[in-house]
């Protein structure tokens, strides 16, 4: 499977840079969900890895 959250995979997606909404940091890369469900906000990477490694 290619890498969906590098390159030009990425930045197919909209917005995919912004501040995340949990820790407040801008411009990180907002490429994993912050849940499984149809409204889930998209987070950076730090935020997912702890949300989901406890
Ligand atoms: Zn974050």
């Amino acid at each position: 499977m290619a890498k969906q959250k590098r390159g030009k995979a990425l930045k197919l997606q909209k917005n995919w840079r912004g501040t995340c909404p949990l820790c407040g940091r801008p411009r990180v890369k907002l490429a994993w969900p912050e849940k499984s469900g149809r409204d889930a906000r998209m987070i950076c990477k730090a935020c997912y890895a702890r949300a989901h490694r406890p």
